[in-house]
């Protein structure tokens, strides 16, 4: 069966029909032979029928003249001449019968015939002698004669006899050798039929098996090539006509997949293009049954033609590259990512039952988080933040153009409204600007109830084993909701324009807590956070000048920490208020170094007393060299510029080593303790303080 395929089909064919041939055309001469021997038999059978018959004829005609001869021997007794007269032809006719026959019987015998006319023709000269000397009484005379009759009558039968015996027997030596051949052909004829069934039958069905399963394969392959599947069953590559067409399909298939690849893929990135984009959300649209909404989120990258301009096309390829894998790693598992061409990218996914647009803007905001830190390239260091625009199904588009151009235009308006920005498309936009409404009044109402309170986490002077400070971090103490977190409320406070409320009352907060910890003997600083559009209402002065003026000691521990953004708009405005701050006495942080936009550029413009690592570069830490390598460069630049640094976000004594070996002495963190309640915090700090005491003694 293994060797089978060696053959081609053509030559197997011509095998099978040849040994068929063989078989069947060799039993068939074998019985034709047989059946002519058969019938030479037969022939010469009829042949011996012939002889019997000349021999009877013979005898007949001998017994016939003898019967007339006696009538003429009657006749000469009596004297009747008439008679003898009558008696003497009939003998002439008689006798010449029997010479006939005799003739007849030359044909085949004739020395015997002979010897029979001879002994004929002095038996009747005798036998006449005989007779006439009876009728003249002389039986003495006539006896020598008589016995002469006696004995040629005896040598024609017995000659007669011989012949017949003789032709018996080549007769039944003819029957016996015909039927023997009769059985020769009935058994050539069984055993060709058997022969044919034991050899010709597997050897037709093994031949017609190697044909039918590779065709029953070759014909399901290239059905599967009709219905445009590519990954199909391969037909094995053997070397007769079917292996040359499981070849073709091979190529074909090989063909087709790189085809594919141009056709469908980003050479680049090996991410999909803008067609197989559109491909996924017409089989998301169109899987979903309206069920899931299908959402398409678009990532424009704020700086790459400035890259692709300054550091050319490769350094380019090598930024779009680690966008692309930032960007994986960034959207969530079930989302798909393609390269939507130049320095955009799209993700899609469908939104799964209970998510929401808050989702959507974590996911984003996850998203800008993780892109924002900057580029370690070879020599060089990478700024790289993305604007994205969302666009949700059915809302903002029903099918994959529509949606792409919702998301498109999303976009464009983030980044006009300022780069490393989220913006929703119409529809969900609408939908989320009405559950920002309804959060808005609910937070201006817990603003009325004072339901707000901060939560203190310690900042630790590593080396020296001190709690050095807190940063308060506000929280929503929610009727119905219990404790809330600020990430689920400060963007729709300031979106609604309270956060300057908000703000002012935690600042209060903070310069009371200071000032009870000031007369409490505790030495400790207080960071508060402010938003970027906290600090471009200029009413933002007006608290911090009331609390100075209420208070200059507590008001001189409190450290306003301003994320990157405040920078990066460089408003002359925002710059003269910070001015402003500053000279009051208060000092100011920048929050989340290195996640924002050019960081290191920006420090320049408007000196700050303190930075703080922000929590991604410190998880990135033990896996990646270059937020290492931004660590130390930023302690560095902070050493000559005689800046505080403090890393955040520390979770493990591992982190706080490699920090503390990066020269970074101020550490916030689980690993020491999350924020605490005033109270909470003060029994923490004595505990610690305590212990270390101890420890150190
Ligand atoms: P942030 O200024 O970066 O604050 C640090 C956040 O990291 C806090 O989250 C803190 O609880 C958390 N954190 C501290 N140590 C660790 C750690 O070891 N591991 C991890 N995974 N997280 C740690 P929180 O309190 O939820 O605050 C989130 C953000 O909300 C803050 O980020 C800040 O941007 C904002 N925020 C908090 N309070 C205020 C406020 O009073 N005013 C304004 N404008 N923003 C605030
Ligand atoms: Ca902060
Ligand atoms: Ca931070």
């Amino acid at each position: 069966m293994a060797r089978l395929p060696r053959l081609t089909v053509r030559w197997r064919l011509i095998v099978l029909i040849g040994c068929l041939l063989a078989l069947f055309g060799g039993a068939d001469l074998v019985q034709g032979y047989m059946i002519g021997e058969v019938r030479a038999g037969q022939a010469s059978l009829r042949e011996e029928y012939r002889r019997f018959e000349v021999i009877q004829a013979v005898q007949q005609a001998i017994i016939e003249t003898r019967h007339i001869g006696g009538q003429l021997n009657s006749a000469i007794m009596v004297g009747d001449v008439a008679a003898q007269t009558k008696a003497r032809k009939a003998q002439v006719i008689a006798q010449q019968a029997v010479s006939e026959q005799l003739k007849r019987l030359a044909a085949f015998e004739p020395g015997k015939a002979q010897l029979i006319s001879e002994s004929l023709a002095s038996l009747e000269s005798d036998s006449e002698k005989a007779i006439h000397l009876l009728a003249e009484h002389r039986e003495k005379e006539a006896a020598p004669s008589v016995a002469e009759v006696q004995r040629r009558a005896n040598l024609v039968q017995n000659t007669l006899d011989d012949i017949a015996m003789q032709e018996r027997n080549t007769s039944e030596r003819v029957l016996l050798l015909s039927e023997q051949r009769i059985d020769l052909v009935t058994w050539t004829s069984l055993a060709a039929v058997i022969f044919a069934f034991t050899v010709g039958l597997p050897l037709a069905v093994l031949v017609g098996h190697s044909i039918v399963q590779p065709l029953k394969k070759v014909a399901a392959a290239i059905a599967d090539v009709n219905a445009g599947k590519l990954d199909f069953e391969l037909p094995p590559l053997t070397k007769d006509e079917f292996g040359q067409v499981a070849l073709a399909l091979v190529q074909f298939r090989d063909g087709s997949e790189a085809l594919r690849r141009i056709a469908f893929y980003d050479s680049l990135t090996g991410l999909g293009n803008r067609l197989s984009l559109e491909r996924a959300i017409a089989v998301l649209l169109a899987g979903g049954n309206g069920a899931a909404p299908v959402t398409v989120l678009l990532f424009d990258l704020d700086n790459f033609r400035s890259i692709n301009d300054q550091y050319g096309y490769s350094a380019g390829d090598e930024y779009l590259c680690e966008a692309a894998a930032r960007l994986h790693r960034f959207i969530p598992e079930q989302a798909e990512l393609f390269r939507f061409g130049g320095d955009r990218f799209v993700a899609v996914l469908a939104l799964t039952g209970d998510r929401s647009v808050d989702d959507l803007r974590e996911l984003a905001e996850c998203v800008l988080r993780g892109m924002s830190s900057p580029h370690l390239q070879g020599p060089r260091l990478l700024n790289m933040s993305v604007s994205i625009g969302v666009a949700v199904s059915p809302a903002d588009g029903e099918s994959a153009q529509h949606l792409i151009s919702s998301a498109e235009a999303a976009g464009r308006a983030a980044k006009r409204s300022g780069r490393n920005n989220v913006r929703f498309a119409g529809g969900m936009f609408t939908a989320a600007m009405r559950s920002q409404m309804v959060l808005a009044g609910d937070i201006r109402r817990a603003l009325e109830h004072g339901e707000f309170e901060l939560y203190y986490q310690p900042i630790i002077d590593g080396p020296k084993g001190h709690v050095v400070g807190a940063e308060a971090l506000v929280r929503w103490r929610h009727p119905q909701r219990g404790l809330v977190a600020p990430a689920e409320f400060i963007a729709a406070a300031e979106d609604a324009g309270l956060i300057g409320a908000l703000g002012e009352k935690c600042l209060r907060m903070a310069h009371a807590q200071a000032t009870r910890w000031l007369s409490m003997g505790l030495n400790l600083r207080i960071a508060v956070n402010m938003s970027a559009r906290q600090i471009q209402d200029s009413r933002v002065l007006e608290p911090l000048k009331a609390l100075r003026a209420q208070g200059p000691e507590a008001a001189a521990m409190i450290e306003l920490e301003l994320t990157e953004t405040v920078w990066v708009e460089r408003s002359e405005n925002t710059r003269r208020a910070l001015e402003e701050i500053r000279r009051m006495g208060y000092r100011l942080g920048m929050d989340d170094f290195g996640t924002g936009y050019s960081s290191f550029a920006n420090l320049q413009w408007l000196p700050v007393d303190k930075i703080k690592i922000d929590r991604q570069f410190v998880d990135n830490m033990a896996v990646s060299q270059q937020a290492v390598a931004i660590i130390s460069a930023v302690i560095a630049l902070a050493r000559t510029l005689n800046l505080t640094v403090v890393a955040e976000g520390v979770e493990t004594q591992q982190q706080m080593d490699m920090l503390l070996q990066q020269g970074c002495t101020l550490f916030q963190g689980y690993l020491f303790s999350p924020a605490l309640p005033s109270l909470e915090f003060e029994a923490w700090v004595a505990d610690f303080t305590a212990e270390r005491a101890r420890y150190t003694h």
